[in-house]
């Protein structure tokens, strides 16, 4: 019975000991044996500390030794929260006065006047297995595994609580679905305090697989990861669209004829199908895959494995409720609206063991989004509200229009800002775009032309939805987690 991610390591030591689990593209790579020996030196000597059951803070660069820090963490019956080395200082405080970490994990000088751990000293500590033994046999899977703080529109971040059962749900979802064994080669796009991630560490390790790890800053330079992707034989890549719609906009695919990707994930924002098409003509028997969900649900809930053509102005579908997870759509009366009812927009709600166990300290806004299934009140039911407007297409899958947020009433009109978005994104000319709205809709669309956009959309759009202002920009602001910062664009 697996009741811990540990448990996936367990397993792959009996038949992966030597291979290599993670690689850094310094060339810094470490086997699963090596890997278990470090998660056991930084276990031991958190639970000689005596901390259980308690928040530990990370903040280190994406590399080995986090993912050393995460495991170990774990293996020592506690929890973990990784912040982003540049995380300003002030932020680290709002985290840390939410958290009360009993220990923080990181090389930098901080002086937060907590007990603090360094990776330079991981290889130093020693193991005792009767003591890791112990805690162990303590544990169960409704433990917390992670927080992962997410922006709060109050100000106030909010710590996403994962347990370890939702993880382990959801890695043997992945690895099922996909096929993954232990032939994958993956390569990491996700930073690590990014839930995408999840997807990356967790399934390697339980498929036997081996996992690169790319820095952010590389994405920058789409030749460079090709080069990377080509030499190491890359094979699975579970990217955000921002990314991928970046590398189809400057043809970063052309010319290498060597690849082996052939699996290509996606997750985290709408990708639109005009950069898809790009990827699938570059690589026509790859598998690719939409997947959607919040971090509130462990990263993803539904999922379309795309097995149609697309136009390029059509959108996307995110397709189907993952295994173990209920999707249901709700209109404003709180009516289900079935599969049946295609075109009929309502928010999403997702129920299962994905959920995750609320904002960390936080009732008033955990009780605002997990609420009880509308459908009945006999027993404690939750359900998540995605905060997302979706709508049944003819095959019975979802269409994602975007956020309730983004959701705008314009001249009496409901209108989804997400649907102008996939309208301007078919323009040819037309790399990325985003729409806000200030007393009228303003489209920012990153493009090398100033464009005609109200007479191309003219045909695409009902009147009311075509927006007044458009704005070009040589290149979206993204913000943390790789998505267009929106919040910039309100500013100018
Ligand atoms: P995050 O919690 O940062 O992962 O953001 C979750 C939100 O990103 C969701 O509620 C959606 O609004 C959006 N999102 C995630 N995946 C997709 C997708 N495949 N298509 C469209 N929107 C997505």
């Amino acid at each position: 019975m697996i009741t811990h991610v540990y448990n996936f390591l367990e397993q792959r030591l009996l038949t992966h000991f030597d291979k290599k689990l993670f690689v850094e593209n310094s060339g810094k790579s470490i086997s699963y044996n090596e890997f278990d020996i470090a998660c056991k030196k930084l276990a031991t000597t958190i639970i000689n500390k005596e901390i259980y059951q308690s928040p530990i803070l990370i903040i280190l660069p994406k590399g080995i030794d986090c993912l050393i820090s995460f495991m170990g963490i774990a293996l020592s019956g506690n929890y973990y929260t990784l912040l982003d080395e540049k995380t300003p200082l002030e932020r680290i405080q709002k985290v840390i006065a939410i958290l009360k970490p009993k220990l923080i994990i990181t090389n930098k000088a901080l002086n937060l006047g907590i007990d603090t751990l360094f990776p330079q000293d991981f290889d130093s500590f020693s193991i005792d297995n009767e003591k890791i033994m112990q805690v162990k046999e303590k544990h169960i899977d409704t433990n917390l595994l992670y927080v992962f703080f997410t922006s709060g529109s109050t100000g106030i971040p909010k710590g996403v609580s994962i347990a370890h059962k939702s993880v382990i749900d959801y890695t043997f979802w992945v690895c099922e679905t996909f096929k993954f064994s232990d032939n994958e080669i993956l390569a990491n796009q996700a930073p690590f305090y990014f839930d995408n991630s999840i997807l990356d560490i967790f399934s390697t390790i339980k498929s036997g697989a081996t996992l690169h790890i790319l820095p952010t800053h590389l994405f920058a330079f789409p030749a460079k990861i090709m080069d990377y992707l080509q030499e190491h034989q890359i094979n699975t890549i579970f990217w955000v669209p921002s990314v991928l719609i970046y590398f189809a906009n400057v043809n970063a695919l052309k010319g290498y004829d060597n690849l082996n990707l052939q699996k290509i994930l996606f997750c985290g924002e709408i990708m639109p199908t005009k950069q898809l098409n790009v990827w699938r003509k570059f690589l026509p028997q790859a598998i690719f895959a939409n997947l959607y969900g919040p971090t509130e649900i462990t990263d993803v809930c539904s999922y379309y494995i795309v097995n149609r053509d697309f136009k390029d102005d059509d959108m996307l579908p995110i397709g189907k409720a993952c295994k173990n997870t209920e999707l249901l759509v709700f209109d404003d009366n709180k009516e289900l609206i079935q599969s049946s009812q295609v075109g009929v927009k309502g928010e999403l709600y997702v129920r299962g063991c994905s959920l995750s166990l609320g904002y960390y300290d936080d009732k008033q806004r955990t009780s605002q989004a997990f609420m009880q299934n509308p459908l009945h009140d006999k027993y404690l039911d939750l359900v998540y509200r995605t905060g997302d407007i979706v709508s049944y297409n003819e095959f019975g899958e979802l269409l994602c229009y975007g956020r309730v947020d983004n959701q705008i009433k314009y001249m009496g009109h409901r209108i989804e800002l997400g649907e102008i978005e996939v309208a301007v994104n078919g323009h040819r000319d037309i790399r990325n775009s985003a729409c806000i709205f200030k007393d009228e809709i303003i489209c920012f669309y990153e493009s090398d032309n100033e464009l005609n956009l109200q007479a191309y959309l003219k045909d695409k759009l009902l009147g009311y939805m075509i927006p007044k202002q458009y704005i070009r920009v040589d290149k979206f602001q993204l913000n943390a987690n790789g998505k267009i910062d929106r919040k910039v664009l309100y500013e100018i």
